[in-house]
């Protein structure tokens, strides 16, 4: 059984459902007491979403740089950045850590062929939803078309992840608020939906629209728990 390094707390809420959901599919899978062998390095998000916010996108790499490397050190197998927006810098990361890593919009993309979905409506953060990093990744290397929401629709997407969702909360308007979102992309054509912000499912639910969802938060921990349990 390999060891995950997971890279957390960005922010913590999502970074519990990945320890949960991990160790529920370890009992399931080896039964009796088992769960997963796992590090986790939990970063403090202020340091993150400032950087993030004015652009150091390289000062937060070299944040999650030396947690992975402290992960390698402390016996991580293989690398899980708990988060879609942070892996703007996965490449970096797995580069000056060494170690392999599991990419989020690889699983996802894996999960939207198997459907054999050929469009996708995205939500997730302002960089996910606008910057090239993740819509060109699903583009390109699984040939998906990616809608992302109109300008408005996506100002207020971002401040329910950072504003309400980071923080805790999960409001009652703001899930209705992304069903229409997420209507609006349905009505544009988009077979799926991709949430792709780590938080968004512990707002979203797949009884609130009539299209399928894709889970990033699960989808990733489902992938580490598979790959953890691969011999060899
Ligand atoms: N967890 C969110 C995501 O999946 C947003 C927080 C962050 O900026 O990392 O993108």
């Amino acid at each position: 059984m390999k060891v995950m390094g997971l890279i957390g707390g960005m922010s913590w809420n999502s970074t519990l459902e990945y320890y949960r959901i991990i160790n529920e599919l370890f009992a399931q899978r080896l039964g009796g007491l088992h769960s997963a062998r796992l590090i986790l390095y939990s970063l403090d998000f202020d340091e993150i979403e400032r950087a993030q916010r004015e652009a150091r996108w390289d000062d937060a790499a070299h944040i999650l740089v030396e947690a992975s490397t402290a992960l390698k050190q402390a016996g991580a197998d293989f690398l899980v950045i708990c988060t879609n927006t942070m892996h703007r810098v996965a490449d970096v990361v797995a580069e000056k850590s060494s170690l392999p890593l599991l990419h989020i919009v690889d699983v996802t993309g894996n999960a939207i062929r198997e459907r054999g979905m050929n469009c996708i409506g995205l939500l997730g953060s302002r960089f996910v939803m606008k910057e090239a990093f993740y819509r060109e990744r699903l583009q390109k290397q699984f040939a998906i078309e990616v809608l992302v929401p109109e300008e408005d629709d996506m100002v207020v997407v971002d401040r329910i992840i950072y504003d309400e969702l980071c923080r805790g909360r999960t409001k009652a308007a703001s899930r209705r608020t992304c069903a229409d979102v997420i209507s609006r992309l349905v009505g544009r054509g988009a077979e799926g939906i991709v949430l792709g912000c780590t938080e968004l499912p512990l707002l979203v639910r797949s009884g609130d629209i009539a299209v399928p969802i894709f889970d990033t938060t699960r989808l990733h921990a489902e992938a580490a728990v598979n790959l953890a349990l691969a011999e060899g």
